[in-house]
């Protein structure tokens, strides 16, 4: 029985920021949420998605019940029937064609639940296909292969000290929007004011003057996919006037010497016209940065979504290193999260790609999977090993992945197709089955990721507030049963049975005798924080409903270190070889008009577009120009645009605005609401236009795979 006006804490799961809300609930209805004041890590932050967290629950839209594709309409039947049919469906496939004919996509709401962290590999792994795809190569890929050449792992990802630095300099983030990614930080807006506060200073770069950039010290604008250019010239730099101080960390880092020559083309007069930022100020941010009492370079999604998006990473952190930064408070850190144990020793395997490769276009594999720039050409191309059927987990990629607009027909063109996701979306209504998992407030909450890549070590674990619905199914179960059925042990097999083989494993490996936890989920995080790095417990952290603290981050390197070394790799090979390219850029013809995306505040990629309060008021879909340009273009405020590109064209309506640089225009991504078949109301109210119908698949970060969603070309004119 469920208490009456009762208040509940517990981890927003809407974003990378993890803050602690305060739940009101009476009867089975949340009637308030606001910030937890008493979280240890967000003191009664929240953002306007916070807000909304019942009414995502509440969303009529919203399936509580498995769907199957028949004559063309989806329809709701038993969970027992919903897994028959998928047995049904993918046996004949791949005892005709063979495992590879099944593909995954993973979207990042997985990140954001117990059992995308618990059960996603375990899936993979009985699936056996090497087609597997996910939003990481549409969103920070080259960030993890960089990390993965530099520190030996692509998970060891330092994160900006923010409340203790002097000195930010922030490369394509927009964290006043999106409340940070790849750096968990509640409340990042005031960890930022803080800086200001204690006399330090935040720069932004970014080819839009955002709301961060409005509050920054300073912001400069650059030409999209040029950061890799400015951050070599600042390494020039740094070089050049004898700024190199690594201090502690050159026990630990090879390659120093290296990274002079590689820097030598990169003088800041050789970068300053392709990036449209003077030299001096180039010169005067590698003085900056090497003055500053603690500094550190902080890149996001603008830094990672263009052609050279793993130098650009790279070269964040190289600068990190170059200074002295990494590593050391005010700097960038690598945070240790409770469910994890520090390594005895430095060294390890290291990291490699390419493991395998695509089937059409040879493209490396990376960190298990391939990207998803690819993903229409090994559906539509004829021969052995092509993929016909498909399963995405949490995911839109018809919104997400580049040229959306080929995705969507070859999503149309599949043998089977299943779809674990609480929506009929633009992608799910491809799909001949969808597995909706219960909603947040029916489940508990850890975060496996983002405690990971916190800016302060601390841990929280949010228990459900309301039972389980009754005729529902958990997202652990669904995907057990999904294990189950692939590995030939049948759509009617028990969960229970691999629930319990993957605890006993889990026990075996970390010396326990026994765990925890009203649910499978739970009893595996018991055993992770048991062996973890503070030796608390899950019932530690169901005592602490606010979390624990753990304190500010520390030093971690060498032990963080998992190169074959054991120490900093500076100069990789892979690397090396990629700046030979990037050099051979410096004489390119600059493009013409080029398109980038945005972030909103009340957004957060598709997901949140059928929550009424996070889509009223004015469109926010619009294609920005800059004054000059739409003089030039004959283009005004309100009017329809034509905007075409290689992959495709969309009409769209033009906001005329100096927030963009001039030869640049902008649209939001994650919109464009107006496929048939779909079963989203208010999304569907507030269509707005997909990004992705002109972005191109055929341009890739080659090292990560990443797409690139910035800086493509386009056309624009009167629609
Ligand atoms: S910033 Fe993110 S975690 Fe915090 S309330 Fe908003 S959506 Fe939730």
């Amino acid at each position: 029985m469920v208490d009456v006006n009762r208040t509940a804490y517990r981890t927003c799961p809407l974003c990378e920021a993890a803050c602690g809300l305060e739940i009101g609930v009476a009867g089975d209805t949340v009637t308030a949420v606001r910030g937890d004041r008493d979280h240890v890590f967000s003191h009664g932050f929240i953002c306007p998605k916070g807000a909304t967290f019942g009414q995502l629950s509440g969303d009529a839209d919203r399936l509580r019940r498995p769907l199957v594709r028949r004559d063309g309409q989806h329809v709701e039947v038993s969970w027992d029937e919903a897994f028959a049919v998928i047995e049904a469906g993918l046996r004949p496939i791949v005892e005709a064609h063979g495992g590879q004919a099944v593909a995954a996509y993973l979207g990042n709401p997985n990140v954001h639940t117990m059992a995308g962290g618990l059960y996603i590999t375990p899936l993979l792994k009985a699936l056996g296909t090497r087609n597997v795809f996910s939003a990481s190569t549409v969103d920070q890929m080259p960030k993890h292969v960089s990390c993965g050449y530099l520190f030996g792992s692509p998970l060891a990802i330092p994160v900006p000290d923010l409340d203790r630095t002097d000195f930010l300099l922030m490369l394509g983030a927009n964290p006043w929007e999106s409340n940070g990614s790849l750096a968990t930080a509640a409340d990042f807006p005031g960890r930022l004011k803080a800086i200001q506060a204690r006399g330090g200073r935040f720069v932004v770069v970014d080819p839009r003057r955002t709301r961060t950039a409005e509050h920054a010290d300073e912001h400069l604008f650059i030409r999209p996919g040029t950061d890799a250019f400015l951050l070599f010239g600042i390494v020039h730099t740094l070089f050049a006037e004898g700024l190199v101080d690594p201090g502690r960390l050159t026990a630990y880092a090879q390659g120093v010497d290296d990274l002079q020559g590689l820097a030598v083309d990169f003088a800041p007069e050789a970068v300053a016209g392709i990036c449209d930022v003077p030299a001096e100020r180039v010169r005067g941010l590698a003085r900056e940065l090497a003055a500053a009492p603690t500094a550190a370079v902080y890149g996001r999604i603008g830094t990672c979504t263009v052609e050279f998006g793993t130098l650009t990473s790279w070269l964040v952190d190289v600068i990190n290193v170059l200074t002295g930064n990494l590593d050391r408070p005010g700097g960038v850190m690598f945070p240790l999260g409770a469910h994890l144990r520090p390594a005895a020793k430095p060294g390890g395997k290291g990291f490699t790609t390419g493991r395998w490769r695509s089937r059409v276009r040879g493209l490396p594999e990376v960190k298990g999977e391939l990207p998803v720039a690819t993903l229409a050409d090994e559906i539509e191309t004829p021969g052995e090993g092509q993929v016909r059927a498909f399963l995405t987990v949490a995911g839109n990629p018809v919104l997400s992945a580049p040229n959306s607009g080929r995705l969507d027909r070859a999503l149309a063109g599949l043998d089977f197709m299943v779809s674990v996701d609480p929506y009929l979306n633009e992608t799910t209504r491809h799909a001949d089955v969808i597995l909706p998992p219960m909603d947040a407030t029916q489940k508990g909450h850890y975060d496996f990721s983002f405690l990971a890549l916190a800016v302060r070590n601390f841990a929280a674990y949010s228990p459900p507030i309301f039972p389980a619905d009754p005729g529902g199914m958990d997202e652990v179960d669904i995907l057990a049963r999904l294990i189950l059925i692939v590995t030939g042990q049948g759509a009617g097999a028990d969960p229970a049975v691999l629930h319990e083989r993957m605890l006993a494993q889990a026990l075996q490996k970390a010396g326990l005798a026994e765990a925890s936890g009203d649910g499978p989920a739970e009893r595996l995080l018991d055993v992770a924080l048991r062996s973890g790095a503070y030796g608390l417990s899950l019932n530690d952290l169901i005592a602490a409903p606010h979390g624990v603290d753990l304190g500010p981050l520390r030093p971690r390197i060498p032990e963080v270190l998992r190169t074959p070394s054991g120490l900093i790799e500076l100069c990789a090979p892979p690397l090396v070889e990629e700046v030979a390219r990037l050099r051979a850029a410096l004489d390119r013809p600059r493009p013409g008009l080029v398109l980038i995306g945005r972030r909103h505040l009340r957004s957060n990629n598709s997901w949140m577009h059928n929550v009424p309060a996070l889509v009223k008021g004015r469109s926010r879909c619009t294609l920005q120009v800059h004054p000059l340009d739409a003089d030039r273009l004959t283009l005004a405020d309100g009017m329809a645009a034509a905007v075409s590109s290689r992959a495709g064209s969309l009409a769209a309506t033009v906001e005329v605005t100096d927030r963009v640089m001039p030869g640049v225009v902008s649209l939001p991504h994650g919109w464009g609401h107006d496929r048939p078949g779909t079963r989203m109301a208010v999304a569907a109210e507030h269509a707005g236009v997909n990004s992705n119908i002109l972005t191109d698949e055929l341009i890739v970060d080659p090292l990560s795979g990443n797409a690139v969603l910035n800086g493509i070309p386009v056309e624009v004119k009167p629609a």
